[in-house]
């Protein structure tokens, strides 16, 4: 990444830019401690109202969609800028579960792929803390298999007609449009008849519902698609072109979880599950801080911290010179996956059966503070290994576009899609 101004509109220095939002931000945003921050529960309507009303006030001071064209609503500066902001802004409140996946995947998938008015309407509708974006991609018959959606769009009357249904839609319930990839020609192979559409989620025809998850959150929602009527303005891209869109909305969604994307704003743990947790505090808590077994348990799973750390950061510099293909944020993405169960089974294994009481009850007031729900985030270890494409997905693209092995069987390559084989079909 260079240094350089994008907009040529600009003439204000990296220095000058940050000094202007340090002065900024002192004055408007909410000073909190960067190592114990306010989190955002992601399954609560009024944690996205907060972060509409801290994006706004951003928006109000002149320092939203930093890295994003200023005719769609951004400033039009390149990452240098946006890496000063986020280092002024370490110890202020920000929005930051817009991050992901408003900014660092719809939006920045509808910069490069959408109509001039889709840019214009919702990238500056976002920037403005109006409005959330959100993916409507997995289908109840499996996510990793994208490109075999089979919810459909038909063309009636000069309009789409869209049947079918969409899971696991992360925060669906505080959105406002979703991208959504439907089948719109049969008779091709999968990949060829794929139509991405910009879908505004209160329209008439969709009917949304809260998925309780085993840890109690109610973040992601299933979606029914009842003869949702869209017009041709709600296709992104071409028509029968949609996994070009898809596999670009792919390449900004590896890019915002390997934590490499300049369309995200602020940084730090956004939720308490991104908290690594304290296996020493946790250790010496349970009275086994002199235990060379748990020593080593944590040792171990420090170790693997440290070496994601660096993993970050040499294969993000190795895309950006060109070394390795931008798949290879894939080994970032596998890499944060296992690290994190390594490290959420560590914790339960040195808290034992402690890890499932409820920290600082009356029963146990000698956890408070530091059980940090040990038990609840097992339930939950994998959700790094499955969102935005399973581990084993990851490994394919490891293997098969980094390492040139040859690619894995697919009996359904190059065959009509309603030739193809399905369930008991
Ligand atoms: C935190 C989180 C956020 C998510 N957010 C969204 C979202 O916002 N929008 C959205 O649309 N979806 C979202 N998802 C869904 C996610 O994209 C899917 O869970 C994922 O793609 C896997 O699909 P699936 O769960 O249907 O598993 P399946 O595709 O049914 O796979 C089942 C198992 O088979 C394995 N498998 C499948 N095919 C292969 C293969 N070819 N080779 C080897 N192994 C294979 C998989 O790895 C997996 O272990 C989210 C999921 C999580 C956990």
């Amino acid at each position: 990444m260079t240094d350089t101004v994008t907009s040529t509109e600009t003439t204000e220095s990296v220095a000058e830019f940050a000094a202007r939002a340090r002065s900024w931000l002192a004055d408007n945003m909410q000073p909190v401690d960067p190592d114990n921050p306010p989190f955002s529960v992601r399954a609560e309507q009024q944690s996205w109202d907060h972060a509409k009303d801290l994006q706004k006030r951003l928006y109000e001071g002149g320092f939203a969609g930093i890295c994003f064209p200023r005719e769609y609503g951004g400033l039009g500066l390149g990452p240098s800028y946006q890496r000063a902001f986020d280092a002024e802004a370490r110890c202020y409140e920000m929005p930051l579960i817009l991050n992901v996946p408003t900014f660092t995947i719809c939006a920045a998938t509808i910069l490069d792929m959408g109509s001039e008015t889709q840019k214009r309407e919702r990238i500056s509708a976002a920037i403005r803390g109006d409005e959330i974006l959100v993916q409507l991609l997995s289908e109840p018959s499996g996510g990793s298999d994208l490109a075999g959606v089979i919810t459909r769009a038909d063309r009636r009357d000069g309009t789409w007609i869209v049947n079918g249904a969409k899971t696991w839609s992360t925060s669906a319930f505080a959105g406002d449009y979703g991208l959504l990839l439907a089948r719109t020609d049969w008779t091709v192979p999968k990949h060829e008849g794929l139509t991405m559409f910009l879908v505004p989620l209160n329209a008439p025809g969709i009917t949304m519902r809260r998925i309780k998850e085993v840890n109690g959150s109610e973040e992601f929602c299933e979606e029914f698609f009842d003869n949702l009527e869209l017009g041709d303005d709600a296709v992104v891209g071409e028509v029968n072109e949609g996994w070009k869109v898809a596999s670009r909305q792919l390449f900004h969604e590896r890019r915002a979880v390997g934590g490499g994307s300049e369309f995200a704003s602020g940084i730090g743990a956004e939720n308490a599950n991104e908290m690594p947790p304290d296996h020493i505090g946790l250790a010496e808590a349970t009275g086994q801080g002199d235990d060379p077994r748990v020593q080593d348990l944590a040792g171990r799973a420090l170790v693997r911290r440290a070496v994601k750390e660096q993993l970050i950061a040499h294969v993000g510099g190795a895309i950006a010179d060109g070394s390795l293909p931008p798949n290879a944020g894939t080994l970032i993405r596998l890499f944060h996956a296992e690290t994190t169960e390594l490290e959420v089974d560590t914790a339960l294994a040195i808290a034992g059966t402690a890890g499932v009481v409820d920290e600082g009850s009356p029963e146990s007031p000698e956890f408070a503070g530091v059980m940090d729900d040990v038990g609840v985030r097992y339930l939950s270890r994998q959700t790094g290994s499955l969102g935005g494409g399973s581990s084993e997905m990851a490994r394919n693209v490891i293997g098969e576009r980094i390492l040139g092995f040859p690619r894995e069987l697919a009996a359904d390559r190059g065959v009509p899609f309603n030739q193809v084989k399905r369930g008991n079909s």
